[in-house]
């Protein structure tokens, strides 16, 4: 069985009455918690990993695991067991085969699944379980280490909808088997606090790990000048600072559009599941095809999509046959009705070289095999992609919880919509642009306003933002003569650098990491003026918030001909608007809209691409190519 196929669980769902009703999973040993040595153990041999956990869900989300309460619940006892945190398991369990462990079993063999999974297989049982004997001894069972087949739920919520709580009750229903294994002090669980003091102090602690600052992140940059910065070492440092946001939730299937998928899909059925055809016609035996001349078949039944026909097909017969109808037994090719010479009620008669052997014929799992991953977790999830979900049969996928993002922007001159504009005042357009890029990347956006030029006022929303965000994206008062507090601002309230970036739009750039009361979020303190913002946003912020999310989604740089020369001075990247047409002879070709004025949004609104001059490149003749990135594609 490939590991693929096995689902993991950590079964911590319950109540730790012998330690003192704490959470057991969530006990210090050794310079970590129990659950991350059983993580750690189970990891190495199963696909998807989940925890059953009633308690503390995001401390146990934070282990980048898909987290599960009981879906069931008594009257007086609020968690039933670990037979409650097997049926969630088994309900959202997306792989054939699932795996149970306890929590407090830090040392849990590592051939586990493997030799649980090769019984189960060897004897078609429905559940393993582990046991272990002493010489002479009983074999003393262990039935919380198991391997269940994943179509059992039904078995499981009824013996526990009938008041069955016990693990060992429930397999009385089942076809068990129990393998043995030799080491006893691998399924060793730890009960009491002194017991895992016990094991604790055995080992020495690690070193916890430690934060990278963004001077060491930096350091890495050779000849690494903040007042003179290349984008792309920019953007480097961005990546290697930024740290995901771990956190996964179940999500209704349609739900999950645009939603980045947190883990790998595995398949658990060939799809499609039968051999079909591709075709409306008929299902022929390849080796009745005549070398030459025609060969006139009996039409033996008739089979329809959804029906398939329960006879075996003999030589000299065929079947008619509806497109995705199973194929018969014996049959490997359909000739395609408009290819038949000639047909009466019960035959088809068909001419040499109608067909080749094997035409016409979808073969199982030729969309996706059983156990392969049909999905890959960092992917954004598109129409393609719920179709493909749904014809494996999900209901649920796993995705990573939504980034959260507050924004706002800076500036006494800076009005909001709805208000009179004052002498010398202009309209905040740049909160809206925000908003729709943001909105775009699938955030959940939280919207602070404007907050005025004064240094206890940007202090107060900086501290709130990063009390309810993940990420803080301000725009406005970095550039070079703005008023200094924002540096001191932004700088007392962490890691935070300032940068001139060689660009064009878009030099300054403010970026770090905040924190306010215990709670941090990653700062990009973008320009104020309105096209700086977005290219700032699109070529620093983007995909840094891509990756807090957990997603892979690279920008694809295009090639197009530049219908005019361009000015361009070597030494800084530009990124001028461009729209981007088919040329007289059917190739791309950009031609850069109007003034190129960092403050003129019109040029990014008329655009539909940007053309990226990179660093290095001066001007651009007339009919060169250039890179180009479109704005919109089809998805
Ligand atoms: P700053 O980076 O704060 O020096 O702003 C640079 C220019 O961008 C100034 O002309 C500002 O008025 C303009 N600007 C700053 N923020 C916004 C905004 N939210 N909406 C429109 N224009 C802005
Ligand atoms: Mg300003």
């Amino acid at each position: 069985m490939e590991q693929g196929m096995i689902s993991g669980l950590v079964l911590a769902g319950g109540r730790g009455s012998r330690m003192g009703n704490v959470d057991k999973g969530l006990q210090p040993f050794r310079s970590s918690t129990m659950v991350e040595h059983v993580l750690a153990r189970l990891r190495p041999q199963v696909g998807p990993v989940a925890i059953s956990a009633n308690r503390n869900l995001d401390t146990y989300r934070a282990f980048d695991v898909m987290v599960l309460p009981d879906e069931i619940a008594d009257g007086l006892e609020p968690f039933p067991g670990p037979l409650a945190g097997l049926e969630a398991g088994l309900r959202h369990c997306a792989t054939p085969y699932l795996l149970a462990v306890p929590c407090d079993s830090p040392f849990l063999p590592s051939d586990l699944a493997a030799r649980l999974s090769a019984a189960l297989q060897e004897a078609d049982a429905d559940v393993a379980y582990a046991a272990t004997q002493e010489p002479g001894m009983r074999a003393q069972p262990h039935p919380v280490f198991c391997l269940v087949r994943v179509d059992r739920l039904p078995a499981l919520s009824s013996y526990l909808s009938e008041g069955g709580r016990r693990v060992d009750g429930w397999y009385r229903d089942l076809k068990a088997v129990e393998v043995i294994f030799d080491d006893a002090d691998a399924f060793r669980n730890i009960n009491t606090l002194d017991e895992l003091r016990g094991l604790d102090a055995s080992s020495p602690p690690a070193p916890p790990p430690f934060p990278a600052s963004l001077a060491q992140v930096a350091s890495c940059i050779n000849g690494y000048d903040p007042d003179a910065l290349r984008v792309q070492d920019a953007q480097r440092i961005i990546r290697d600072f930024v740290q995901p946001v771990r956190a996964v939730e179940m999500v209704a299937l349609r739900t999950a559009l645009g939603r980045v998928l947190a883990r790998d899909l595995v398949s658990p059925i060939d799809v499609p599941a039968h051999d079909n055809s591709a075709m409306d016609g008929y299902a022929l035996r390849g080796a009745d095809l005549p070398p030459e001349g025609t060969v006139t078949l009996r039409v033996a039944g008739i089979a329809y999509a959804g029906k398939p026909l329960d006879i075996a097909i003999r030589p000299g017969e065929c079947v008619r046959i509806m497109t995705g109808g199973v194929m018969p037994a014996g049959c490997d090719s359909v000739l395609p009705q408009e290819f038949a010479d000639s047909t009466t009620d019960d035959t088809v008669t068909l001419r040499a070289g109608a067909i080749r052997p094997g035409d016409n014929r979808r073969l199982a799992g030729e969309d996706l095999k059983a156990g392969s991953a049909a999905l890959k977790a960092g992917r954004i999830i598109r129409p393609a992609d719920l179709g493909l979900c749904a014809s494996l049969g999900f209901a649920e996928i796993p995705v990573q919880r939504r980034l959260r993002v507050a924004f706002f922007s800076t500036g006494d001159e800076l009005r909001s919509i709805g208000q009179a504009l004052d002498a010398g005042c202009v309209y905040d357009s740049n909160r809206y642009t925000i908003y729709g890029m943001l909105t775009r990347l699938g955030c959940e956006i939280i919207d602070m306003g404007v907050v005025g030029d004064s240094p206890e006022a940007l202090e107060e929303a900086l501290r709130t933002a990063c009390e309810n965000a993940d990420a803080i994206i301000t725009s406005g008062g970095v550039s070079v003569g703005a008023a200094d507090y924002t540096k001191q601002v932004m700088g007392q309230l962490g890691d935070v650098t300032f940068w001139k970036i060689g660009m064009r739009p878009g030099r300054p750039l403010a970026f770090g990491r905040v924190s306010s009361n215990g709670r941090s979020a990653f700062l990009f303190g973008l320009p104020g003026n309105p096209v700086a913002v977005m290219v700032s946003f699109y070529f620093f912020a983007r995909e840094a918030l891509l990756q807090m999310m957990g997603a892979e989604a690279p920008l694809p740089l295009l090639r197009a001909r530049s219908n005019s020369p361009i000015r361009k001075k070597p030494g800084r990247t530009e990124y001028q608007r461009g729209i981007v047409a088919r040329g007289d002879d059917g190739e791309p070709e950009v031609r850069i809209t109007g003034s190129q004025g960092s403050g003129i949004l019109r040029s990014m609104s008329e655009a539909n691409c940007m053309v990226v001059l990179h660093d290095g490149q001066g001007n651009v003749a007339a009919g060169e190519m250039v890179d180009i990135l479109p704005f919109e594609g089809l998805f």
